[in-house]
């Protein structure tokens, strides 16, 4: 556990070493920010008190960074170690970590989600899969992290997972947006009491970008019939394995997605991906989700 004040202290420090220069609106702003750390300091005092998971209330928490794994050419694991090795985080499904830090000495805050992908029921720390953009603020930073380095975060809720809420859920990620889909894909199948089918549609760039590959191979090993998961390669290498292309109609029809058909009724459609790609899925009337016969109340978007 840091000492008390660790996530308040950076704002404290640039705002008064700033204070003799500033404007009265600079003033303003570093003391809104102060107040929004005091806020935040004050709820993980509050939380710390607790006897529950980290991450079961609200409240920023620095955890220090165990090891560093490279996955594929621009994707690292972190794994963070929680402050109390017995008990797991308190993440449920779907949940994010929101991410707080200050790369290259920068004056003000940047704060990005990520999303857990260790089993959450296991305790003592919790793992990140972080894609490097180019010049990216945050994902930069994350990926030059050292072990016993500090990453100051919070949890945030994402969709609250009902098990057999719905007989099927299509999975429909983009990049780096597998990483929510993988949490619900792994939560719903560990669960013996979901029934839930899952099919995930990842696009991504090139087969290099593909990472987890051969954990949902497992995962359509151990569930057939529940589980499948389907690759669509915009710049396959020749003799890839995976179809060539996007994520379009056709593609999803061929996997059994379209709305209409038999067993689909009260399918839930959850997208995670790049602006572009969300857009051509989720544009209002000629979306591809709205091509196949899919409602707005069925889609949600991560
Ligand atoms: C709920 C949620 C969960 C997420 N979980 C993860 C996760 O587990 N792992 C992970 O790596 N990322 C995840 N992300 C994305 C992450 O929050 C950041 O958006 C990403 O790391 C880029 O931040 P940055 O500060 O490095 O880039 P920025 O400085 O914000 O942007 C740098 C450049 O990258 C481009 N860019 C930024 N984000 C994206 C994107 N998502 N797709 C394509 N181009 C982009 C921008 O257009 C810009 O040109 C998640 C996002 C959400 C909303």
């Amino acid at each position: 556990m840091p000492p008390p004040g660790t996530f308040f202290r950076p704002f404290l420090r640039r705002a008064t070493q700033r204070a003799n220069v500033m404007g009265t609106t600079q003033v303003a702003v570093a003391a809104a920010v102060a107040g929004i750390g005091a806020y935040a300091w004050y709820l993980r005092s509050n939380n710390t008190k607790s006897e529950k998971p980290i991450f079961s209330s609200f409240g920023f928490h620095s955890l220090r960074l165990d090891s560093t794994e490279l996955i594929n050419h621009n994707t690292k694991k972190l794994r963070f170690a929680l402050p109390d090795a017995s008990k797991p985080s308190g993440l449920g499904l779907t949940s994010a970590v929101l991410t707080v830090a200050f790369p290259n000495g920068r004056w003000f805050p940047v704060i990005r989600p990520y999303t857990p992908t260790n089993d959450l029921n296991e305790p003592g720390y919790i793992e990140l899969l972080i894609k490097l953009y180019p010049h990216g603020k945050q994902s930069t930073h994350l990926h030059s992290l050292q072990p016993g380095d500090t990453l100051t975060m919070a949890p945030i809720k994402e969709l609250a997972w009902t098990p057999n809420q719905h007989s099927h859920v299509a999975l429909i990620a983009g990049g780096a947006g597998i990483t929510p889909m993988y949490q619900l894909a792994r939560g719903i199948l560990h669960n013996p009491s979901d029934r839930t089918r899952v099919t995930l549609v990842w696009g991504v760039n090139r087969d290099e970008d593909v990472f987890l590959g051969e954990e949902f191979a497992e995962m359509e090993r151990k569930f057939p019939g529940r589980f499948r998961a389907v690759y669509v390669v915009a710049e396959p290498e020749v003799g890839s394995s995976h179809r060539k292309g996007f994520v379009t109609r056709e593609v999803l029809e061929g996997v059994g997605l379209g709305a209409r058909e038999d067993g689909n009724k009260d399918v839930k459609v959850l997208v995670c991906g790049p602006p572009a790609m969300e857009k051509a899925l989720k544009r209002k009337g000629s979306g591809v989700l709205a091509e196949l016969g899919y409602r707005p109340d069925q889609v949600y978007s991560f």
